[in-house]
């Protein structure tokens, strides 16, 4: 297993070829946490270069949760009928927006009990919104995070939940903030599904898989 400061030093190689996340990159250009969060929900099992266009679309006539009250859910629905489930997402965010106006003054909350009692936010968008928005301690595990985790030989889990169980337990708490930021893009870009390219991994002498792979 890894100490504090292998931790720490393979946060710092991944910083080396980091990419914006989506939550980075619409964090960067000034977009609200309400959007943060309604992105957020709909990359759920979507790719984030669907959901990116989309949404900077959509948020141009519809910024607030106010707005969305607004929109009829069918009309809604044609805004993103490309990101999978949309019909469910749809629904939610008109759910969504109704009790942000009424219990939150428009406001997102910033807890992870008071996140998740929100409809179609799971563990995972709480703990982005929480880690992204409001910058706290939270590790939001998403396919990559969990893959990534298992790779490295820092879990050896099934389910997400237990990879975000264990990732708390591993990572030193100062950490948590960056660890979906960092393994996202390092999902994204080398350690795909299929394939990674661990001949030109940062971090290869660290990992368990990696290391295997090219004996
Ligand atoms: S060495 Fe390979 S499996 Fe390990 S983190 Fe790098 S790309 Fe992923």
């Amino acid at each position: 297993m890894p100490t504090p400061k292998d931790i720490q030093t393979i946060f710092s190689l991944l910083e080396t070829s980091h990419k914006a996340t989506m939550l980075e990159e619409l964090s960067q250009q000034g977009f609200t946490p309400f959007q943060l969060l309604i992105a957020t929900l709909l990359s759920a099992r979507a790719k984030d270069s669907t959901v990116i266009p989309i949404v900077k679309q959509l948020f141009k006539t519809h910024p607030s949760p106010e707005s969305f009250l607004t929109l009829p859910q069918p009309q809604l629905e044609q805004h993103i009928y490309k990101i999978g489930f949309y019909k469910n997402k749809a629904k939610h965010i008109k759910q969504l927006s109704q009790i942000l106006v009424e219990k939150y003054n428009s406001q997102i909350p910033s807890t992870f009990e008071q996140l998740t009692s929100l409809p179609g936010v799971g563990r995972k968008t709480a703990n982005c919104i929480i880690a992204y928005v409001f910058k706290q301690p939270a590790i939001a595990v998403d396919i990559h995070v969990h893959r990534i985790s298992n790779r490295l030989g820092w879990t050896h889990t099934t389910t997400p939940e237990q990879t975000e169980t264990q990732l708390q337990t591993l990572v030193p708490k100062l950490q948590w903030i960056n660890v979906n930021r960092l393994l996202v893009s390092h999902g994204q870009t080398i350690c795909k599904p299929i394939n990674p390219s661990c001949s030109i991994c940062p971090i290869l002498q660290y990992c368990s898989y990696g290391k295997k792979k090219n004996i």
